[in-house]
């Protein structure tokens, strides 16, 4: 199902909500081949052109039809903040709202962190983002066009795209699986499925559908705490999927998929940086294919948690390495311009 954008009571479907598959089918039923949809994404994803009349290798048919059906639309940039080697992007959006993006440049490529909803229901205790409940989830397009847009603006092409932002992906699944398969598509952005990161805070259900789809997308568990306990309290989602259970899919994941999977862990200070913690979360990764991602915390006005001191953070990465576990602290990115990890938000 494609959905509709509705602006001043006029509704229309996105070409950029479009999956290949879903472009196929359009022009089946409207009795066209479908190699078309194959030109259209040539269209839309390398040449770029933002109006159906200088598509012209389509005939006025099929082009009176693309226009009846669906509209080539945009997103609105309001502001963008730079930092060293990071720029944050504020996008309007069709009915105002407001969600944000940033492009981090790094020696490997360039990569775009993005949002998935505007808001977040998932009340995690130390993020920002999460301030303001959810609104309501992006459509595809909406997705795909932080990409198009950012790379207009940077005049170069996105290599790694992170699902990080404002919103929780796997609360907003379907557009979120669609997007992953129109930025993968080959005719169209071509971003290789190893390229792409979600990241959950733990929605059992879906993690298991996301197994099956066996895609070759990277996987990040928002862990933030060993045990159950110190999880229900920072992040209320782990109420309704407690950590056991979630090792248990995880588990699952990396037996169908084989394929790593990352753990983020934010340092808090005094709150989940003890030794005992680094131990416990030993305990807990054991002979699981992983790799840990510690973040220092970065702090923000609204919310009282410290960063953990940098001895602290030496200290936890040492004992998870002497126990075989693979670990990085996570270079930090865009602090001065609120662009970082936790910070991103949907409001004022
Ligand atoms: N909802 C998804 C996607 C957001 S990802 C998820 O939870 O995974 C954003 C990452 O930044 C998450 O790991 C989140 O826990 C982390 N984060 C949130 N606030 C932060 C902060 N202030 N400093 C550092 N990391 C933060």
């Amino acid at each position: 199902m494609v959905q509709l954008i509705c602006n001043r009571g006029v509704c229309m479907n996105s070409i950029y909500s479009y999956t290949k598959d879903e472009l196929v089918e359009y022009f089946n039923n409207i009795g066209e081949k479908k190699f078309k949809a194959d030109i259209v994404y040539d269209w839309l994803y390398k040449k770029r052109v933002n109006s159906f009349d200088l598509m012209t290798n389509l005939n006025k048919n099929v082009i009176s039809n693309l226009k009846k059906d669906m509209i080539i639309n945009g997103i609105e940039i309001v502001k963008t903040d730079k930092g060293t080697d990071v720029e944050k992007y504020l996008f309007k959006l069709s009915d105002d709202e407001r969600i944000e993006a940033v492009v981090m440049y790094h020696d490997y490529g360039t990569s775009l962190c993005i949002s998935t909803e505007v808001g977040c229901n998932m009340g995690c205790a130390f993020c920002e983002s999460g301030r303001l409940k959810k609104r309501r989830n992006l459509n595809a397009d909406e997705m795909v066009l932080q990409v198009l847009e950012i790379e207009k603006d940077i005049k170069q092409r996105i290599s790694h795209i992170v699902l990080m932002g404002i919103g929780e992906p796997f609360d907003n699944y379907d557009n979120v699986l669609k997007f992953i398969k129109i930025v993968n598509d080959n005719k169209g952005i071509d971003i290789g499925a190893r390229h792409i990161t979600v990241s959950t805070c733990g929605i059992i259900p879906k993690i298991k559908e996301f197994t099956n789809e066996k895609l070759q997308v990277n996987l990040a568990i928002s862990l933030h705490a060993p045990n159950n306990e110190l999880r229900s309290k920072l992040m209320p989602i782990n109420k309704v999927y407690p950590l056991k259970d979630l090792m248990e899919v995880l588990k699952e994941y990396i037996k169908v998929t084989n394929r790593r999977l990352t753990f983020e862990y934010i340092m808090l200070d005094n709150i989940n940086d003890s030794e005992e913690c680094a131990k416990e979360l030993c305990e807990l990764l054991r002979g699981i294919n992983c790799y840990v991602n510690l973040i220092p915390y970065n702090e923000t006005n609204n919310i009282g948690f410290k960063r953990s001191k940098s001895v602290k953070i030496d200290k936890f990465y040492d004992i998870l390495k002497k126990n075989s576990i693979a670990v990085t602290v996570r270079r930090e990115f865009g602090g001065l311009v609120s662009a970082a990890c936790g910070q991103l938000r949907s409001h004022e």
